[in-house]
């Protein structure tokens, strides 16, 4: 993979400036260029990888170890009522940005622009069973 073609390898190189909340050897979290909400921050680890299906669980425990960090920074700064953090993985998700990066999304009310939503279902037991033991065996 060419680290020149990735948006996010630039902005950790410095290359192309980026609104930094927070920066530590492993970690970068800078403003999100197109706020959802304000406060709307991206976490970033500095090692280039594809997205956090590709990253081996230590890499992700340091990576998330500094979500705890950054969130409560956003939340103290902005005074959110709450906060969303979502990690995009491929393209069916919504991931366009192919560097790893946890969204940190302060929520502000229930009529933000960002919203999610589980439709509902009626539980099917034998599914569940089905699907928790292939899961488990994976
Ligand atoms: P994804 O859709 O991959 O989960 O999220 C990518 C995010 O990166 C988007 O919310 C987009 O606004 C943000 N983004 C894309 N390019 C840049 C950039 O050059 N600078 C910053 N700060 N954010 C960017
Ligand atoms: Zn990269």
């Amino acid at each position: 993979f060419m680290v020149d073609d990735c948006i996010f390898c630039k902005i950790i190189a410095g290359d192309i400036p980026s609104s930094k909340v927070y920066e530590d050897e492993e970690v970068i979290a800078f403003l999100d260029i197109s706020q959802v909400t304000p406060g709307h921050t991206l976490v970033v680890p500095k090692k280039h990888a594809r997205n956090l299906l590709e990253m081996d669980e230590m890499a992700t425990a340091q990576l998330f170890a500094r979500v705890s960090k950054v969130a409560k920074k956003v939340a103290t700064a902005t005074q959110a009522k709450g906060m969303n953090i979502i990690s995009n993985m491929e393209e069916v998700s919504g991931q366009t940005v192919f560097h790893t990066h946890i969204h940190i999304i302060p929520r502000y009310s229930d009529q933000d622009e960002l919203a999610i939503s589980f439709t509902e279902h009626e539980p099917n037991f034998d599914q569940l069973a089905v699907l928790a033991e292939k899961i488990q065996n994976s």
